[in-house]
């Protein structure tokens, strides 16, 4: 699987999750040439818009949000979600989609994993862009869930400077930002970047579950 250079779509349940979950393939796939553009189901706030469009700059992705809104994602129309990944998409034609966890403990997550699944459907037949590669990203708080986890199946390793890209853009959404021991201190970021390192022979790494890697003729 080819990161460099690649489009990226990252589809976020909020503003954060993209930099938490991410924020190191972003900066990998941009550094190299690429693109990222992230996709973010809701945000209720003007701070967590700024913060997003903190993180934005500082990574040097392109945002769209989905709506600005008190109305849960879980709560939503489901179909007219899906259209809007959908949507997503097809201007983008991304090379690799990201999603949320799909057992994570926050129903948004849930929610919005189902919707990323749905858009990617293989739909042979159609004219519809299928993303060639998706990922589940993985996040600190992942394992609090009922027995589903991601299943690491892939990872990136990430230079130093890759490592700190994503704290700096974790850094931007300071709202939700909190010391450690929380699963949302940047200690647990590092901690979870040496693990996923470790597990494979890297000093630093990012991991993901694979949904579908797909290498065309
Ligand atoms: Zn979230």
């Amino acid at each position: 699987m080819n990161v460099d250079g690649a489009r990226l779509l990252v589809v976020a349940p909020h503003a954060d999750d993209e930099s938490i979950g991410s924020g190191g393939l972003i900066a990998r796939a941009i550094r190299t040439g690429g693109s990222c553009r992230v996709f973010t189901m809701r945000i209720e706030h003007d701070r967590r818009r700024d913060e997003l469009g903190d993180a934005a700059h500082q990574l040097g992705f392109q945002s769209w949000i989905s709506q600005r809104s008190r109305t849960p994602v879980d709560e939503r129309d489901s179909f007219e979600m899906v259209a809007e990944i959908e949507q997503v998409i097809g201007v983008d034609e991304p090379d690799i989609v990201v999603m949320p966890h799909y057992g994570h403990a926050h129903q948004e997550h849930r929610a919005t994993a189902n919707a990323v699944l749905a858009a990617c459907r293989p739909n042979s037949g159609s004219d519809r862009f299928r993303p060639p590669v998706v990922l589940v990203a993985e996040q600190p708080n992942d394992v609090w869930s009922l027995g589903e986890r991601p299943r690491i199946q892939w990872s990136i390793e990430l230079t130093p400077e890759d490592l700190q890209a994503k704290i700096d853009a974790v850094l931007c959404h300071s709202s939700q930002v909190r010391p450690a021991p929380s699963e949302r201190s940047i200690d647990a970021i590092r901690s979870l970047a040496a693990l996923r390192g470790s597990q494979v022979g890297s000093p630093l790494a990012e991991a993901y579950e694979v949904v579908r890697w797909h290498q065309a003729a």
